[in-house]
């Protein structure tokens, strides 16, 4: 056993949904009505419950808690310090209902919005805090969890967003103001939670600071040194535990390590180089450091070998090392015993959140020189690394040459284009995928069962394509698209048909409050053995005599969205994704689809924390998007997607993408990213149809979007479309909605004529 005091093995977080979306059901059918206030509550208790009891039952030193949430931790910090904007705290409802009119929105308090947790598939939802905010500790749930924890026997660790973190991710609702000014003002609610759970028995709680992996300022630096400061002179206090994670600390790493914490939990995966720093930093000496080795984020079995000679380098350097996670396990799913149909030699190479805590556990004993079995660890990892490359694959890849990621130049391409398409002036076009209605879902469901055979299946999906190839063409939109109904999930509808993936039954990971998707798992060399959207596609094209655009994602999107290898660069991954969907494009062009459309709405999401890294990630990104679309033909028109708003960083690669066409999200934050847009060389489609609200906009908001839009794109460089996908909305919403774009071009052709 560890020595007292210290906080020994341990992991940062752990998934919270239920290994059977528990959670998830709870919360929706709560919201739908189904389920009372206390039936939610007690799925939340049982969870907690069992993930503790099988923490300890494992052999974990430091049992987390205050990790289930019922959306997100950050709206957790916001309503437990009482700092909810007021339109939802007059609505007069229950504690639990504001908090979900917060994350979810009501007709008249649209929600808090919601942005990615750094460069990770989860999202989190932004505080909003003005000069005027005030912080009262108003929330219990870390207490609660507490005696909870104690009626199993258990003291648990609790985990909170530190202060300053909080306050960096929130946005100012007043122009001039930065949320860090705060500082003063949430330290004493944050006291007085820490005094409340050393009276509770606590003997140590984490505050995780995650921004600090970041480049940040000076000024930035010193708020974090002022609390630690003002958080560790208190007397009434758990020892403190601070968490940087999702790279290595920077100048924060001697910010923490002079400051009167007692732990430090160091990220020694993301950036391996990082534990030179740590093991270099002398002001370490009386603190423990949680070395995390294991990584948080992938599903790999960790090498016992190089994981315990990262954490031996710190040994010396602080007064105790102890293993850790690199991260929370919210990223990763429960349990890879669960997943009965995979392969059981890619089995045995994986670990998600149960197996990476009985890694932490083996590697804690080894770092104390207990005599452990380390055989099975390293035979498995072993066994991955003997996996047989595929020589075909990685021919391919070395034969490549520069000009195969070069098309003709942009000129040449835009005659040859119009001539080929004969487009209109703003032409009109969708993003891709129209609503899922629930006979697609249910036909999908059925055939993936075995209840519906293959025929049947492929009637089900021809009657939704003729659905929406009418409506286009009945609407007068210029260049129609299938609509996606046989596709799940953008990334998973590929992985299921490319060799070097594998699918999980169970491996669901949260996205978003009640929302987990299932990234595949991508362990080997990859290839596209046959075609995988060229049926579909052409199917399409032969009901209309207008161009349909062919619909693919990127390999840049492909890989955020999937675990990938950790064996190889991410460079070397990408290349080969690239050359599967560069058949794909190919295959699609010789079946006469003369517009082909590579969705990249990753590519922001994959950009490193740290500048200096971002041209590095540019330097394979895009490459990797030009080798999948730079096959074709001059006069075919290559289009790409990208959905986010702030895309500042990103725009000059998204200009080196080198698309014909690019279509962004921007009715959401009413056209602000025209801004970027001067310099531009290439055709755009900034979106005039915000898709994420049920609302229908008018012909004339559409058109007020679209002026805007040609105040700043020249007419001929200009495309009309909506911000992203239709998959979630209605036809009857969708139907007016296009029907008022279709107008907006016709109306706006006229007067540009
Ligand atoms: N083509 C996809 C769709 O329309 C794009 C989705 C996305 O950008 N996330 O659904
Ligand atoms: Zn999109």
């Amino acid at each position: 056993m560890h020595a007292v005091n210290t906080i020994g093995t341990t992991v940062l977080g752990y998934p919270r949904i239920g290994p059977n979306r528990e959670l998830k059901k709870a919360l929706e059918a709560y919201w739908a009505g189904a389920g009372t206030e206390d039936d939610l509550l007690a799925t939340g208790q049982r969870l907690r419950a069992q993930t503790w009891t099988a923490l300890r039952d494992q052999g974990l030193g430091s049992i987390p808690s205050n990790m289930v949430s019922h959306y997100d931790h950050m709206l957790d910090t916001a309503a437990l310090f009482g700092a909810l904007p007021e339109r939802f705290t007059r609505l007069g409802l229950s504690p639990l209902d504001t908090y979900f009119a917060a994350a979810r929105g009501v007709p008249d308090a649209p929600a808090l919005e919601m942005t990615k947790w750094f460069d990770t598939n989860y999202h989190y939802l932004v505080p909003e805090l003005g000069p005027d905010t005030q912080f009262t500790l108003t929330g219990t749930a870390p207490v609660d969890e507490v005696r909870e924890a104690r009626t199993l026997g258990i003291t648990p660790r609790p985990v909170l967003v530190g202060p300053v973190t909080f306050l960096l991710l929130a946005k100012s609702t007043t122009p001039g103001f930065a949320p860090l000014e705060l500082l003063d003002a949430l330290l004493p609610a944050y006291v007085e939670l820490l005094a409340q759970l050393r009276d509770e028995g606590v003997e140590w709680v984490q505050l995780d600071e995650p921004a600090f992996a970041a480049d940040r300022t000076t000024a930035e630096l010193n708020a974090l040194t002022r609390a630690y400061h003002v958080l560790a002179k208190e007397k009434r206090r758990p020892r403190l535990l601070v968490a940087g994670y999702f790279g290595g600390l920077g100048r924060a790493l001697g910010v923490l390590a002079r400051s009167p914490i007692e732990a430090l939990a160091v990220d020694l995966v993301t950036d391996p180089s990082f534990v030179d720093a740590v093991a270099a930093e002398g002001a370490l000496r009386d603190k423990e450091v949680l070395a995390g080795v294991v990584d948080g984020r992938n599903v790999w079995r960790t090498d016992p070998g190089v994981a315990l000679a990262r954490a031996a380098r710190l040994v010396g350097t602080a007064a105790q090392v102890s293993i850790a996670t690199s991260c929370s396990l919210l990223h990763v799913p429960y349990d890879v015993q669960a997943e009965t149909g995979l392969d059981p030699r890619l089995k045995n190479w994986l670990a998600f959140a149960r197996q990476k805590v009985d890694e932490v556990v083996l590697l804690g004993a080894a770092l104390r020189g207990e005599d452990v079995d380390l055989g099975p660890a390293r035979t498995a990892v072993a066994d991955r690394a003997a996996s047989l490359p595929d020589p075909a694959i990685r021919a391919r890849v070395a034969a490549l040459r520069p000009s195969d990621a070069v098309r003709a130049p942009y000129a040449e391409r835009v005659a040859a284009q119009q001539e080929a398409l004969a487009l209109p002036p703003l032409p009109t076009t969708t993003i891709g995928s129209f609503p899922q209605t629930a006979e697609v879902r249910q036909a999908r469901a059925a055939h993936r069962a075995g209840k519906l055979d293959d025929a049947g299946y492929q009637r089900a999906m021809r009657t939704e394509i003729d659905r929406a190839v009418r409506l286009q063409e009945n609407l007068g939109l210029d260049v129609l698209v299938h609509g996606e109904p046989e596709r799940n999930d953008m990334v998973q509808y590929f992985a299921e048909q490319l060799t070097g993936f594998a699918a999980t039954a169970h491996g669901w990971v949260q996205s978003y409050g009640s929302r987990c998707v299932r990234p595949p798992i991508l362990f080997g060399d990859v290839a596209r053995p046959a075609p995988m959207t060229v049926g579909w596609t052409q199917y399409a094209q032969s009901r209309t005599e207008r161009p349909v655009k062919g619909m693919l994602t990127g390999p840049v999107t492909i890989l955020a969205w999937s675990f990938v290898r950790d064996d190889q660069p991410l460079a070397d991954t990408a290349r080969q994704v690239a050359l599967a969907i560069r058949d794909e494009v190919a295959d699609l062009e010789a079946a006469g689809i003369r517009i082909i459309q590579v969705d990249e709405p990753a590519l922001r999401e994959l950009l490193p924390l740290h500048a200096r890294d971002h041209e590095e990630y540019f330097g394979w990104a895009v490459p990797a998007f030009r080798l999948a679309t730079s096959g074709v033909a001059a006069a075919t028109q290559i289009h790409t997607h990208m959905c986010y708003s702030e895309f500042g960083d990103v725009l000059p690669a998204i200009d080196a993408l080198d698309a014909d066409v690019t279509s962004i999200e921007a009715a959401r934050s009413t056209m602000d990213v025209l801004a970027g847009l001067d310099g531009f060389a290439r055709a755009v489609g900034p979106g005039v149809y915000d898709i994420h609200s049920p609302r229908v906009p008018s012909q004339e908001e559409m058109t007020g979007l679209a002026r805007k839009a040609l105040a700043a794109v020249p007419a001929d460089r200009l495309w009309l479309n909506p911000d992203c996908g239709l998959k979630t909305r209605r036809y009857a919403e969708v139907e007016p909605a296009l029907r008022h774009l279709a107008g907006t071009a016709r109306l706006l052709r006229a007067e540009i004529r």
